[in-house]
């Protein structure tokens, strides 16, 4: 799913105030430039310049998403990478999503604003620790979230979205181990759906989804017993929204476990007035603009993704003058990698990533 914005059209009156904005570079990223309407004006401005097209996912701050040529979720935005006709993609989002769309997109030039934008949830197993696990279980099939490494999807055999994990497992031989990762929450689901116990589910997670917990849901849930819940599978509360329907605690019809491309899709479909979100805060400015009729509230509002939200106005801006952070897979890596992903693409409906 992806939605391209309403952005500012390109005029020549930004030369001079463009000259005056400059950057600081921080520990915590890349500061010092405001989104003013000059400031997108340049970003327009150099982007035509450099034949590059813009990509943001539906977690960044607002003003990244309303001045890409699309918004959307990291599978939808790497295929789109791929399709595309232009020399560049800036990818404003987490490095291994920027890695995805270089694998989908061998032949073009890929920038990260800021390469410092890592994730916690890709970070949870290392290249290393899954050689290891694999050496435990030399039998077993692969099966990684989107949401690792390059080098990662390099050792896996088939990669999954969060819509079509179920489906993934549940192509493989019934009597052949799996070995799920690296996020726990998902890989729960996964094993309740499929009635597998041949899964072996590494103890990953994403913080800022983890923090999203079953008491908050439950309390929020109870304060508003019309509303939706559209509820991303990473989150901690994810299996307390299923034990919640399943005890009848909140009526199953409402509560859904989407993707972030699925939830615009759920947005645009459902008939409740508010809707409850369990995911990244960034989510709501998407679903507001998809239905501005319905009133979207965050389960849990400090769930701000640190990564994402270094891909600010000034690290833009610096990608686009200084060409800067380029993002390099080896051949070997992305070769092996791409199948990982193909081979996710081929099965059920992949949707959307995170
Ligand atoms: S929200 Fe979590 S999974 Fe997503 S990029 Fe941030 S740390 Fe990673």
């Amino acid at each position: 799913m992806s939605i391209t914005s309403d952005r500012p059209a390109v005029t020549e009156s930004t030369a001079s105030a463009a000259a005056d904005m400059q950057w600081i570079d921080g520990p915590g990223g890349f500061t010092g430039v405001e989104p003013t309407l000059e400031w997108a004006e340049e970003v327009r401005r150099l982007a035509k310049a450099r034949n590059a097209t813009l990509l943001a996912h539906n977690y960044e701050l607002p003003a990244i998403q309303d001045v890409a040529d699309h918004v959307g979720d990291s599978l939808a935005l790497s295929r789109i990478a791929a399709e595309v006709d232009s020399d560049e993609i800036v990818f404003c989002g987490v490095h291994f999503m920027a890695e995805t769309a270089k694998i989908l997109s061998p032949d073009k030039r890929v920038l990260i604003p800021d390469a410092r934008a890592g994730c916690s949830l890709a970070d949870s197993i290392t290249a290393d620790e899954l050689r290891a696990w694999k050496d435990e279980f030399p039998d077993a099939m692969v099966v990684s979230y989107v949401n690792t490494t390059a080098e990662v999807k390099g050792l896996t055999d088939i990669c999954c979205t969060s819509s079509n994990a179920v489906d993934v497992v549940a192509s493989i031989d019934p009597d052949r181990d799996v070995l799920f990762l690296p996020d726990q929450f998902l890989g729960a689901h996964v094993k309740r759906e499929t009635g597998r116990d041949n899964i072996h589910i590494w103890a990953g997670e994403c913080h800022v989804h983890a923090g999203i917990n079953g008491d908050e849901l439950t309390e929020q849930a109870a304060a508003h017993p019309d509303a939706d819940l559209f509820i991303h599978p990473e989150c901690g509360c994810a299996t307390s929204a299923l034990y919640l329907a399943g005890e009848g605690a909140v009526p199953d019809d409402r509560v859904k476990i989407l993707s972030t491309g699925g939830m615009i899709d759920a947005a645009r479909e459902t008939g409740a007035k508010q809707v409850l979100v369990a995911t990244e805060i960034g989510m709501l400015h998407q679903l507001r603009k998809a239905a501005p009729g319905i009133d979207f509230q965050a389960v849990n509002d400090r769930a701000s993704c640190p990564y994402m939200k270094m891909i600010t106005p000034a690290a833009l801006l610096r990608a686009l003058r200084e060409g800067r952070d380029e993002v390099f897979v080896a051949d070997d890596v992305a070769a092996r990698a791409r199948q990982s992903v193909e081979r996710m693409i081929s099965i059920g409906n992949p949707g959307s990533g995170e």
